[in-house]
């Protein structure tokens, strides 16, 4: 029983004890340790069901912070000690196994959230008292003559055993009382306090209307004030404070003395500062984050007419292959001598450099010149990585691909900027790496139209937005149609009908491209069926066939082959009609497991045809090793007859894959046949089949029929 693993029940509970005993000494409850700790279990819980929440709510951490204000924990110390124990033991022992950074990252806007619960609650309950000691005072003053006795002794205790600062002055600023609290705050030292004058109470820091309420308030034109300000103490430290300062009027309603009332807020402050450097701050790098990079970048674009800003979005190459060989925590010290690097080339004033995430870094500049600067600050952070870097004993080079995005501000949003700098930035990488790129409009529609499109893809499917075209498949020796080829197209409501490799890359990356696919056969098949029906077996080439398309995805899903049984039964279709087509890159290399679907289908008599043969790099010999029947040569060959006469090359080529294929039992098929002159060589040649606009382009089903009669009569 012992050995019984802790339940998170009790590791909550467990957490809930750690954190009773760090903060019930600086506690002024009067409960005992253990009750406090009962009182402490539901903010417990409620922090552990905040890391584990889905999202963020800062709500929940504010709300914790301020029900320890309602349980007296009002000391700035207890706020310290709470925070220093979630930070080190909440996701211990409330995190369960979930994902470390996420937890921590979470863990860490939660004390953040604490913070600011704490102080607005404590900001309120100090005004409270402070409302209360107002009253009292003016109640003293204003006392009928009677009372005044008892109503000036009540002050006075009030006054001397607040544990806020009070203080007393005249109109003309002369101070006459303060509390002990109020020297405690100064140092202790009465002559810095006494025999003063409030206007010597300036501070550096102090915000410009804290002197025009003050003014007001003296001249009687207002009631009180409060605001946040500083006060130098003797040792030359800063006093930060909350202050609220009302008016005392005699029983005639003038104006008579100042009742000043602070709360010490510095060690709140510093506190708050930490949080608000943690929370702005990468731990790793030191670097300002993404957070206060986002702040600044929409500080820069929302400046004045005229301004312009240049941002430089760097990532490095390579750097993921670096940690998985090196380690992380090589990687990690990598990244902190670019970030060093970075941080060297970005000095002047209105330049800043910050880390996004992972090997992701920016720099910005702002200014009325960014055109040049940005150039010259992108050269700048080249040259910075160029020096190959010592880890370990190592030399490691870095490189890194920057987008470089520059312009006026006020036009764009700092998302937008940010996705220019992006797409600018892979632009980078995929002309090789290692080399600054300058936004481009046109390539940024260009991939944002892509992002838009990827994201319509799965509804349009839905939506019935696909549809299918059919080019027909003409025997070359008779000129007959024997067939077709289904070519999917997307009818998209903003843009129009798309071609298939506009939209079937995305489909494959995104795996929408099984659906689909699936779609796409079983339109395919029901078309075939319904071409058999209107035209019987008169024809002596057998019943028109239908050629598919697969993707090399399709090919891996485990559901390929029952898909296809299934349709061409439901359907009602033989296999030997049905054509599928798969492109030569995709079986390069295949081993037999990605084979085994195909050779299963080819044996129920389903067609596989390889097509844009001779685009890859397959070798020959490899063809008897496939499942397929046909092969059908890919339009460059063609092209090369387009003139009269012929390439030679090409026709020796052709030649060449003609004999072999026929040597092989397979039959040839040719792509983008233009011209009767190419149709004419393709026939010499050798070839069975040919499909291009010479004969017809793809399009609707019906028009097959009326290919198919004309050829029939003529
Ligand atoms: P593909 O299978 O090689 O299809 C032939 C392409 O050549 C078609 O382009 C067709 O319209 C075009 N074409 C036909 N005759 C001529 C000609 O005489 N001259 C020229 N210049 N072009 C001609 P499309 O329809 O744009 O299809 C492009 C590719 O998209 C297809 O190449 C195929 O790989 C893919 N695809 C089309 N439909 C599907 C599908 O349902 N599933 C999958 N996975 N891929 C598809
Ligand atoms: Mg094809
Ligand atoms: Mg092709």
């Amino acid at each position: 029983m012992t050995a019984e693993p802790d339940g998170p029940e009790d590791r909550l509970r467990r957490f809930a004890t750690i954190w009773s005993r760090a903060v019930f000494p600086v506690t002024s409850t009067s409960l005992t340790r253990p009750e406090f700790e009962q009182q402490l279990l539901p903010l417990a819980r409620r922090l552990s069901d905040a890391l584990h929440a889905r999202t963020h709510d800062a709500a929940e951490g504010q709300a914790v912070g301020a029900a320890l204000v309602a349980t007296h924990c009002t000391d700035p110390e207890a706020l310290s000690r709470t925070l220093d124990c979630v930070d080190a033991y909440l996701v211990l022992y409330c995190g369960g196994d979930g994902p470390q950074e996420a937890l921590r990252t979470r863990s860490a806007r939660l004390q953040h959230a604490m913070a600011a619960g704490f102080a607005q609650a404590l900001r309120e309950r100090t005004l409270t008292e402070q409302e209360s000691i107002s009253r009292a005072a003016l109640n003293a003053r204003s006392a009928v003559a009677d009372a005044l006795h008892a109503s000036e002794a009540r002050f006075r205790a009030v006054f001397e055993g607040a544990a806020i600062g009070i203080c007393m002055a005249d109109l003309e600023g002369n101070i006459l009382q303060v509390n002990r609290a109020m020297l405690r705050m100064f140092g202790g030292s009465e002559q810095h306090v006494r025999g003063k004058k409030v206007v010597e109470w300036t501070h550096p820091e102090d915000a410009p209307h804290v002197w025009r309420l003050y003014e007001e308030l003296v001249r009687g034109d207002r009631e009180h004030f409060h605001v946040e300000k500083a006060f130098s103490r003797p040792d030359g430290t800063a006093l930060w404070t909350n202050l609220s300062v009302s008016l005392l009027r005699d029983a005639d309603g003038q104006p008579q003395y100042q009742l000043a009332l602070m709360e010490d807020t510095t060690e709140r402050r510093l506190l708050n500062l930490r949080l608000r450097y943690e929370a702005t701050h990468d731990a790793l790098t030191g670097l300002p984050n993404r957070t206060l990079f986002f702040e600044r970048l929409e500080k820069a674009l929302s400046a004045g007419e005229g301004s312009r800003f240049g941002l430089c979005y760097l990532d490095l190459d390579g750097f993921k292959t670096i940690n998985d060989s090196l380690g992380h925590s090589a990687g990690d010290r990598l990244l902190v001598e670019v970030a060093d690097r970075l941080q060297a080339c970005t000095t002047a004033p209105g330049e800043m450099v910050a880390r996004l995430g992972g090997d992701e870094f920016v720099a910005l500049t702002t200014g009325p010149d960014t055109q040049t600067e940005v150039d010259e600050l992108a050269g700048r952070i080249m040259s910075a990585l160029a020096a190959p870097i010592r880890i370990d004993g190592r030399e490691l080079t870095v490189r890194g691909s920057i987008g470089v995005v520059e312009g006026p501000v006020g036009e764009r949003s700092p998302a937008e900027v940010l996705r220019s700098a992006d797409i600018t930035m892979y632009r980078a990488k995929s002309a090789g790496g290692n080399r600054f790129e300058l936004a481009d409009p046109e390539a940024d529609a260009r991939a944002i139209t892509r992002h838009g499109l990827t994201t319509a893809l799965p509804t349009a499917l839905d939506r019935g937005e696909f549809f299918i075209e059919y080019q027909p498949l003409v025997h070359l020796g008779d000129g007959s149609v024997r067939g077709a080829e289904a070519l999917v197209r997307w009818l998209h409501p903003q843009h129009g009908v798309l071609s298939p490799d506009r939209f079937i890359p995305l489909a494959e990356h995104t795996g929408l491209i099984v659906p689909l696919g699936r779609w796409v056969l079983e339109q395919s098949v029901r078309q075939a069926v319904a071409w058999q029906e209107r035209h019987g077996g008169e024809e002596a080439a057998g019943p028109p066939r239908i050629n598919v398309n697969l993707s090399p995805c399709q090919l891996a899903h485990p559901g390929l082959v029952s898909d296809t049984v299934e349709i061409l039964e439901r359907a009602g279709l033989e296999p030997q009609v049905l054509c599928l087509e798969v492109t030569e890159s995709a079986l390069i290399g295949a081993d037999d497991e990605v084979l085994k679907p195909l050779r299963r289908l080819a044996d129920m008599g389903v067609d596989i045809a390889l097509d844009d043969f001779g685009t890859g790099y397959s070798n020959l010999a490899n063809l008897r090793r496939l499942p397929v029947s046909i092969v059908k040569l890919d339009r460059s060959f063609t092209r090369g007859m387009q003139q009269y006469p012929a390439d030679p090359v090409d026709l020796k080529i052709v030649e060449g894959i003609v004999s072999l294929a026929h040597s092989l039992d397979l039959t040839v098929t040719v792509e983008g046949v233009e011209t009767g002159a190419q149709a004419e060589q393709l026939r010499v040649l050798g070839c069975d089949t040919a499909q291009g606009w010479y004969y017809a382009r793809p399009g609707p089903p019906e028009r097959l029929h009326e290919l198919a009669l004309v050829d029939a009569t003529g």
